[in-house]
């Protein structure tokens, strides 16, 4: 293993960033490239460059000199990872896993051919052909590519609905009576060696649909938690993928797992692992990418994790006073991402709670003030 690498993250949000952290503590020099110099990484990179992720020239130009290169997140080009890895550089994903996670309806594909338990589909070509052929109301229609955070995705509940359906390429989907939402992240290092992380269940505010919080273990039989890790692991393997891969699922109201989607890079569901996990997925990277061996991905403590997001009023004063209550509560860990700029409902930083499962719910009831 080559002691003094250099890793390059095509993007400079809060995950390349939690990266950085992990690299510090094995020497490595980490590169980030991002359109924005505000980027939450751009402050901590050991170089930074001004640049679009999305252009192949700009992002191969970016990489040289980089031992290993991987992705904050997928809107970036699949192409500069498949250059790059026919140059010889180490790329977490591969271009080819990248461009069929890109799009949502190459991934159903990809679900459906390798036998990935997922909610019925239909992939449309355009709003016409949706509207020719309407789906089984209710459905959910989520746009092929560029969405994220739910933005591109729509419920049709009747048939008016048609008429602000998204145009372009689309999935359709049957409505899941989903009962849980969960998610399983797998390690994958350069020798095909895998590890999984206990199932996290995700918990959404039905109304906003953003996640209200997070907790891991998942309250979910053993049963269950192994049939999801086994879906992850098979997922991860028939895409070949190196590196991270977080698979979210649904469990619908008869108790059986769905594949929901899956993301190629640290994810969401992982920020708990900086505490609550014998490795981190940030330091996992780190090692896979540099050629160290996976370290331990056993839970060591239940956690809750929580989004911190930017306040309704986008006033900075009510966003600090959260977290003046929350530094004031032991067991509590803030991780502020650095942005400038405080809009309602953008990711700002999140907060993770570690102890005993009961006690975690009680001091997150204390933190939001009971009310979400
Ligand atoms: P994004 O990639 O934008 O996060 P998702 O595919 O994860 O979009 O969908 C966002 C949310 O919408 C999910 O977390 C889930 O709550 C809901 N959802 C998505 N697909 C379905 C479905 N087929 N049935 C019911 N709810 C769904």
């Amino acid at each position: 293993m080559k002691l003094q690498q250099t890793i390059g993250i095509l993007g400079g949000g809060q995950l390349a960033r939690m990266t950085i952290a992990a690299a510090m503590q094995y020497g490595i020099r980490v590169k980030v490239l991002d359109k924005s110099a505000d980027a939450p990484a751009a402050q901590y990179a050991s170089e930074f460059t001004e640049g679009n992720p999305q252009d192949q020239a700009v992002a191969v130009a970016f990489a040289a000199g980089c031992d290993a290169v991987t992705i904050d997140s997928e809107h970036v080009s699949a192409a500069a990872l498949s250059e790059l890895a026919q140059r010889g550089v180490r790329v977490f994903p591969s271009g080819e896993a990248l461009a069929t996670i890109q799009n949502k309806c190459r991934q159903k594909e990809f679900f459906a051919a390798h036998k990935i338990p997922t909610a019925r589909f239909r992939v449309v070509p355009s709003l016409d052909a949706l509207r020719a052929q309407p789906p089984e109301f209710p459905a959910i229609q989520k746009k092929a590519t560029a969405g994220y955070d739910g933005q591109g995705v729509m419920l049709l509940a009747t048939e008016a609905d048609l008429a602000r359906a998204f145009d372009g390429e689309s999935l359709l989907e049957e409505r899941v009576a989903i009962a849980k939402e969960i998610a399983v992240l797998v390690a994958t290092d350069l020798q095909g060696q895998r590890v999984t992380y206990d199932p996290v269940e995700m918990v959404f505010d039905g109304v906003r649909n953003i996640l209200k919080y997070q907790i891991c273990p998942a309250d979910i039989s053993e049963d269950q938690a192994r049939h999801a890790r086994a879906i992850a692991l098979l997922a991860a393997e028939k895409l070949g993928i190196r590196g991270l891969l977080a698979v979210e699922m649904f469990i619908n109201t008869a108790g059986e797992i769905l594949v929901n989607e899956m993301a190629p890079r640290p994810h969401n569901s992982g920020h708990h692992t900086i505490e609550a996990a014998a490795t981190s997925q940030y330091e996992n990277l780190v090692r896979m990418l540099t050629g160290m061996p996976l370290g331990d991905a056993t839970t060591t403590t239940p956690s809750l994790m929580m989004n911190l997001l930017g306040p309704e009023n986008g006033r900075e004063a009510e966003f600090s006073a959260i977290i003046s209550r929350a530094l004031r509560i032991p067991n509590v860990h803030v991780h502020l991402y650095g942005k400038k700029d405080i809009r309602p409902y953008r990711k700002l930083g999140h907060i993770t709670l570690t102890g005993e499962a009961d006690q975690i719910l009680v001091t997150y009831r204390q933190l939001t003030g009971g009310g979400q």
